[in-house]
């Protein structure tokens, strides 16, 4: 029998289990410590859906590793018509280090775009984006995460960090929204 879930007003079915993610989070912190072998490597978590994923990712990795978690904000300008975004909490050092952002999802790409552009002012060596989930049917932006743990369908999923509605974060599996 599928497991299913209900969240809110929806409901949703069994799509990744706890034992397939975490197998292939192992084998892409493995990935990362052979691509980034002798380089000084930041790893950037955006809050709040990449939490549980970069826990994981960061517990596999077998080295020196600096983690930190910033949250994308977006907000009007007082003085401007233009949306200003920020990345709140990003107080690291970046200047001829490795950055690795750590997304839970990249759907059309525009939230990666932004914030590798801000990622990228502050002068790192270099900028590549680990993410959880990768909607390729959704995506639209300019830079395909070069590292990317499962591709899906273009369908809402909840679970492990992401949520519906701010519920459905502490699931320890992913779960797809269910058609009407
Ligand atoms: P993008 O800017 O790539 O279109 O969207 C990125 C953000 O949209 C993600 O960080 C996430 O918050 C949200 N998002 C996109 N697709 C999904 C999904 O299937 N499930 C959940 N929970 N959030 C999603």
């Amino acid at each position: 029998m599928t497991k299913e879930v209900q969240i809110h007003d929806k409901h949703f079915s069994l799509f990744i289990s706890e034992e397939e993610i975490f197998g292939v989070v192992k084998k892409m912190a493995k990935q990362l410590e052979s691509d980034y072998q002798g380089k000084d490597i930041l790893l950037i978590a955006i809050l709040n859906g990449a939490f549980m994923f970069a826990s994981d990712i960061i517990k596999s990795i077998k080295r020196d590793a600096e983690i930190t978690f910033v949250k994308v904000s977006s907000y009007k300008g007082t003085q401007t018509t233009g949306r200003v975004d920020e990345l709140i909490g990003l107080n690291n050092q970046m200047e001829n280090r490795h950055v690795i952002v750590i997304e839970d999802i990249v759907d059309t790409g525009i939230t990666i775009d932004k914030v590798i552009s801000l990622i990228k002012a502050n002068d790192p060596a270099s900028v590549e984006v680990c993410t959880l989930l990768f909607k390729p049917e959704a995506f639209k932006g300019k830079h395909k995460p070069k590292y990317i743990c499962f591709e899906i369908p273009n369908k809402f999923v909840v679970g492990y960090g992401l949520d519906y509605n701010e519920l459905g974060r502490n699931l320890k599996e992913l779960y797809q929204l269910k058609e009407a």
